[in-house]
């Protein structure tokens, strides 16, 4: 018998038939002897609705307030499933993130959590009731609301496993597991019955919104067993463990590539004319960084006639702002002019496989080359590399990378 947390998203928990179908679920592991606590995002399209209100009112609202609003998702979700699970004669607590209490920082929308007490779940535990804990909230110092940003439910179950110390946590979702490219762009793509930390959290920073990527990094850091099973199927789903050496990358079995990652988020900004000076990358860089706005890929063209051009990517949502502030640097360094694409999109190719052998980047190179895609931008780690190309063929580029790495499935 062990101790699970099982985190539902929000498709799993899109309706009142879905709760209903979570709790029988939820009900048959207590029945089979476990203790489980459960968390919960707010049923499915909920949080962009919320988000959709406040944003009739202002463009950005005080985040404080937003926290306020947005965490009502999820406190409806837990309500409900325990009701459902009261009616199966399943004894069963909810708790809102400030009662457990989940302790953050005061970074509202994108809090980090600090501390959990689980005392109180501990005593329903031991009381034979199964915990439901809203997913995506927390409470700070003060006693404020907070959120831990989009996808974070992932976060709050693996922290509430960790704290715990559950025997796994679960992340039951509306796919069977992590596949090697997001299944509903590519036919072809597989799951996969085992991804090392180290890969998924590439996949995640590089846009597979499969896991929030704070979940994989808490889970890698506090080695908590994770696992993506499908909420409306059985199977064994994906387990998300350490890479353990004789599985790993010089084995045969070892693909070179695991998996394909895509993102649409970004966008791309240009200055030219840069006077190549040296501290001329800072003098460019740190009015973007004290603006708060995260840059991802840089460029930086090798200069002729003393000038160069520098291109750098930055969260579309902050592309006008991100431009604003380039722009005054332009007339403070003397430079030329300051362009902006929304247009793009950045796909990623990952694994440990990538260590150990050479050729990779030619072979992505060249299926991206077949298909006439332009690489607008590339930026590699040990274990990936991640090309900016035009959003257009975003498809077509994952599609193809999927089948010169051989990942796609027989036929
Ligand atoms: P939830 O609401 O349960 O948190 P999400 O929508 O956040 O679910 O995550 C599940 C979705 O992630 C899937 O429906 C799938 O489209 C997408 N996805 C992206 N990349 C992958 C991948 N490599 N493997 C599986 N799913 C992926
Ligand atoms: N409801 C939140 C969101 O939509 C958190 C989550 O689902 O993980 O981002
Ligand atoms: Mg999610």
């Amino acid at each position: 018998m062990g101790l699970y947390v099982q985190k539902y998203g929000g498709t799993s928990v899109g309706s009142v038939e879905r709760i209903e179908a979570v709790a029988n679920k939820v009900a048959g592991f207590r029945a089979d002897g476990h203790d489980i606590v459960v968390v919960v995002s707010a049923m499915s399209g909920e949080t962009n609705r919320l988000i959709g209100l406040a944003q009739g009112i202002q463009e950005t609202p005080d985040p404080r307030e937003m926290d306020v609003l947005v965490s009502t998702g999820e406190q409806v979700t837990i309500a409900l499933l325990c009701m459902a699970l009261k009616k199966r004669g399943c004894e069963a607590r909810s708790y809102t993130g400030g009662q457990v209490k989940i302790l953050t920082d005061s970074s509202h929308t994108k809090a980090r959590i600090q501390d959990i007490d689980v005392t109180p779940i501990r005593a329903d535990i031991d009381a034979g009731r199964v915990v439901v804990v809203a997913g995506f909230q927390g409470v700070d110092e003060q006693g404020n609301i907070t959120t831990l940003g989009r996808g974070g439910s992932d976060t709050s179950g693996v922290a509430l496993a960790a704290a715990l110390k559950a025997d796994e946590c679960q992340i039951y979702t509306d796919v069977d597991g992590v596949y090697t490219t997001d299944p509903r762009i590519c036919d072809g793509a597989q799951r996969l019955d085992k991804i090392t930390f180290e890969e998924m959290l590439e996949m995640a920073s590089q846009g597979s919104k499969v896991l929030q990527i704070r979940a994989v990094e808490f889970a890698g850091k506090y080695a908590v067993p994770l696992r993506v099973l499908s909420s409306f199927k059985d199977g064994p789903g994906t387990l998300i463990a350490v890479d353990e050496g004789d599985e790993g990358e010089n084995s045969v079995e070892q693909p070179v590539v695991s998996g394909i990652a895509f993102n649409r988020d970004e966008a791309k900004l240009t200055i030219s004319g840069v006077p190549d000076t040296p501290g001329i990358a800072a003098r460019i860089l740190a009015p973007i960084g004290a603006a708060n706005i995260e840059v991802d890929v840089i460029v930086q063209n090798t200069a002729s006639d003393g000038t160069t051009d520098m291109t750098f990517t930055v969260h579309r949502n902050d592309i006008a702002k991100a431009k604003a502030v380039l722009e005054q640097t332009a007339l403070d360094v003397a430079a030329g002019a300051v362009r902006a694409d929304d247009k793009i999109a950045k796909v990623s190719i990952v694994g440990v496989g990538m260590r150990s052998h050479a050729g990779v980047a030619s072979t992505m190179f060249e299926a991206l080359a077949a298909d006439n895609i332009n690489i607008q931008m590339i930026t590699t780690s040990e274990i990936k590399i991640a090309v900016i190309i035009d959003e257009r063929y975003l498809e077509l580029a994952v599609r193809s990378l999927h089948k010169a790495f051989g990942l796609d499935a027989a036929e």
